[in-house]
């Protein structure tokens, strides 16, 4: 692995056709510190063989995207994984054979964090649901609303994405209702309602709600809504565009890079956590 602080960290990229793959080739093609050694893809994407910065219209990096089934056909210190589930805990794995670092951006059911902590023993990983600066800092903010407000609010968390996301709700709004669960002293598993239809009855005072918006190319926005009696207090943060989380990965590889062995998320890299 890299350690020096003035060599550039060797990242290669997974998913590199994806539409987080291609912000990440894109922005790591020209960030101070990061060199992109390699680009993975599924072994039958039709991309394989082509130039990864063809692709993103960052031009010819000299990187072409080879088949992700084999991780050590490629040079790297740091792997980035915005994939699906079962793809990211198969490169953990490979990974940790490999000695190598990787950071994962996957959400969704099949994201296995016993697995993750047992593979963390031997290798850096950083796994965060949302790598945005914006949303990590709403974390922050979501444990203190929830220390003043407590249990005289209602919550609920309202997410909205594109068309094209496959899982539900997002593991950003579903991290905001354990951070909000766990400052209220609750069990997120116990107190969820993830949809509501037909006679509900009257609200719960203890439960979270969840509501779901699919639609277009919205990139990810998200309220956690306490309401109490006269007022309502919102905190909300909508992602623009892409490389807010592809910025926030590769800050992730850069920081990773000189950790040793263990499971870190964002709240890490950041100096966040209290
Ligand atoms: P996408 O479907 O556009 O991209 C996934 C890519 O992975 C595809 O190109 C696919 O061909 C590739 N892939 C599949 N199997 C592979 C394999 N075996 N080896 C290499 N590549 C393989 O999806 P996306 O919108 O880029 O999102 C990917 C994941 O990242 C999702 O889980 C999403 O929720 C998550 N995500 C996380 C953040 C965050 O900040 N943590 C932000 C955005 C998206």
């Amino acid at each position: 692995m890299t350690t020096a602080t003035n060599v550039a960290v060797n990242v290669a990229i997974t998913g590199a056709a994806g539409r987080m793959g291609r912000t990440l080739v894109e922005l790591a093609s020209r960030t101070p510190g990061l060199a992109l050694s390699a680009a993975f893809e599924r072994p039958d994407a039709p991309q394989i063989g082509l130039d990864a910065g063809l692709l993103t219209g960052a031009g010819a990096l000299g990187v072409s995207l080879i088949s992700g089934e084999d991780l050590s056909k490629g040079t790297f210190d740091v792997l980035v994984d915005f994939t699906a589930p079962v793809v990211s805990m198969a490169n953990v794995a490979q990974c940790r054979a490999l000695q190598r670092a990787i950071v994962i951006g996957t959400t969704g059911v099949g994201m296995d964090r016993a697995r993750l902590e047992e593979a963390a023993r031997d290798i850096p990983i950083v796994w965060a649901p949302n790598m945005s600066v914006g949303v990590n800092l709403c974390f922050k903010l979501l444990e203190l609303a929830a220390h003043v407000l407590g249990d005289e609010v209602d919550v609920e968390i309202i997410e909205a994405h594109h068309r094209h996301k496959v899982d539900a709700p997002s593991g950003t709004a579903l991290r905001m209702g354990e951070v909000v669960a766990k400052a209220l002293d609750r069990d997120l598993a116990q107190c969820a309602v993830y949809g509501r239809e037909g006679q509900t009855g009257a609200r719960d005072r203890k439960t979270i709600g969840f509501a779901t918006i699919r639609a277009g190319e919205i990139v990810g926005d998200h309220t956690v809504l306490f309401a109490g009696a006269g007022e309502r207090v919102e905190i909300t943060h909508r992602a623009e565009k892409r490389a807010t989380f592809a910025s926030g990965a590769l800050r992730a590889a850069q920081w990773l890079a000189q950790q040793p062995p263990g499971l870190y998320d964002m709240q890490d890299v950041l100096g966040l956590r209290a």
